[in-house]
């Protein structure tokens, strides 16, 4: 059964493929090496998101983590078959900040690689783990456009204790990197509430507001700010049911908050507003490089 259409600007809808064992938040408590022996359960939650981007004929990104590409080549297959956006979350979900450029240079190529192989089409897109390009790692831009990536969708302007970049432009274009290179930036969406920058546009802070703030806020972005606006989610955050991990206080509340009322917040979400991939609404920018 296919959904109505919303209508209105068209909007980048975007997901980072990864298991709920690789995010940062939870890192603190689970050990690199024990990945492959945990309960594996992105292929499933991805299939979900699959499935209802086609009821509600959405196409989005999927920003690949290159484990998950190891793991599930079928999954990348099956998502590009399926007409969406295949982009490279990098290799092993390691903060930028925390690598050195050379390091980062080999994950990155390796992961673009390994999806490149899969799909047989060009990955131009790419989105740091945590969103970690930040004052500190802006070399990273220098070496994306090295490795033949057009954009990145990394830097959110706002103040945070793991990323963010305050005071970063809040719109997409083009930016150059620290060597003078030219890259296509999709920041994270902000909007200004109360005189301060609040992210509105997924993951946790969609979870843990209420969906009317979000609509009203994402509203305000396509017609106050008249731009587009970037919606990001993972797939561990319609799974509800997934292994609980020991964690901080903070680490469990950014994790686990509201996981049983995303997928309908989802849903509401595809009802009202008008999303597609990330390289089909940056193409005039990418066409003016
Ligand atoms: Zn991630």
């Amino acid at each position: 059964m296919k959904d109505t259409v919303a209508t209105g600007t068209l909007n980048a809808m975007t997901i980072d493929v990864e298991d709920y064992f690789h995010v940062s938040a939870l890192a603190e408590s689970i050990d690199r090496k024990d990945w492959s022996a945990m309960e594996y359960r992105a292929e499933q939650s991805t299939t979900r998101l699959l499935e209802m981007f086609e009821q509600y004929n959405v196409q989005a990104t999927f920003f690949v983590l290159g484990w998950v590409t190891q793991r599930s080549p079928q999954l990348v297959r099956r998502i590009h078959a399926a007409g969406h956006e295949i982009a490279c979350h990098g290799l092993t979900h390691e903060l930028v900040y925390r690598q050195t450029p050379e390091v980062f240079r080999t994950e990155t190529r390796d992961s673009k690689a390994m999806l490149e192989d899969l799909i047989g089409a060009p990955v131009l897109g790419y989105r740091a783990a945590s969103y970690s390009i930040t004052a500190q790692s802006l070399w990273a831009l220098d070496i994306l456009c090295e490795l033949g990536f057009t954009y990145d969708s990394s830097i959110f302007p706002i103040s945070h204790d793991r990323y963010g970049i305050p005071g970063a432009s809040t719109r997409p274009g083009r930016i150059r990197s620290p060597n003078g290179s030219q890259i296509v930036e999709f920041p994270l969406t902000t909007r200004k509430v109360l005189g301060a920058r609040v992210p509105v546009a997924g993951g946790g802070y969609f979870r843990l507001l209420p969906y009317w703030f979000t609509r009203w806020a994402l509203q305000g972005v396509n017609e106050d700010d008249q731009m587009p606006f970037v919606f990001y989610l993972h797939p561990w955050e319609i799974d509800p049911e997934q292994p609980r991990v020991r964690a901080s206080l903070l680490s469990r509340f950014r994790h686990y908050n509201n996981l049983e009322v995303c997928e309908q917040r989802l849903r509401s979400l595809m009802r009202d507003f008008r999303f597609t991939t990330m390289r089909k609404l940056l193409a005039p920018y990418l066409e003016a490089a």
